[in-house]
């Protein structure tokens, strides 16, 4: 290995919150940083807009959108249209309903195959570090966004690549939705991009508010005392603008 791969990742960028704040937190730590992002037919497919968008104002070495089309098979709401997505009206009676079961928008390999692509594209770029905004306190119970998956998934990458050190980052795993807001805002350029990511499932903006994912993002910024510049920027309010 030569010493740039030592200074160069590749961040998996969705376009949302969790996976922004992860970009912004590799260009704090790494001399070069690459993005990919996986249209894979999802519903909320605007959150390849705010993907590129992102991208653009982080001013990263490549951003790359890869089509792998309709691939994934689910009967998630993100996949499959005639699948009603869940509506909840706060976080507390949201965390109450989902309690332990996993989470009907969750898509079985989704990430297993995904971070499969973002390793092989990673070698092309002379990078030996994937950074993903995975997070095992999402209180969705995806089984993919555990640690556990995240050091196995690592093991088999560097078992199929004949490798000892090809790692994957995860800089969110144990972060509360308050921690990555917080985290977000100690990162030069981090709350100006945040501005145009997309989050929410319904792929609605203004944000649904009522989705799963809008809800524990507003859950998030509330506990974290700050206003959401994409609800300020959805408002017509001003908003932290990249100068
Ligand atoms: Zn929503």
């Amino acid at each position: 290995m030569n010493a740039s791969s030592h200074s160069s990742c590749l961040v998996v960028l969705s376009g949302g919150q969790d996976s922004t704040t992860c970009l912004f937190w590799a260009k704090a730590r790494y001399g070069k940083v690459h993005a990919v992002t996986f249209n894979y037919g999802q519903s909320h497919a605007v959150e390849l807009e705010s993907a590129r968008r992102v991208a653009a104002l982080c001013g990263v070495a490549s951003h790359e959108v890869v089509d792998v089309g309709r691939i994934l098979r689910s009967t998630s709401p993100l996949l499959d249209e005639s699948a009603s997505l869940a509506q909840y009206d706060d976080f507390e009676s949201m965390d109450r309903a989902i309690g332990k079961r996993i989470e009907s928008t969750f898509v079985p390999m989704r990430n297993a195959f995904f971070l499969t692509l973002a390793a092989n594209i990673a070698v092309s770029l002379d990078c030996r570090t994937l950074v993903t905004g995975v997070d095992e306190e999402d209180n969705a119970n995806y089984p993919d966004c555990r640690e556990s998956f995240i050091r196995a998934q690592e093991l088999t990458i560097n078992e199929a690549m004949g490798m000892r050190d090809f790692r994957i980052e995860t800089p969110l795993i144990h972060f509360s939705k308050a921690d990555t807001v917080r985290l977000a805002q100690r990162l030069p350029g981090c709350m100006e991009a945040m501005a145009w990511t997309h989050t929410c499932y319904a792929g609605s903006f203004p944000p649904c508010g009522r989705c799963h994912a809008c809800v524990l993002r507003r859950h998030g910024f509330d506990e974290a005392g700050v206003p959401d510049p994409l609800e300020l920027r959805a408002a017509g309010k001003p908003f932290p603008h990249a100068r």
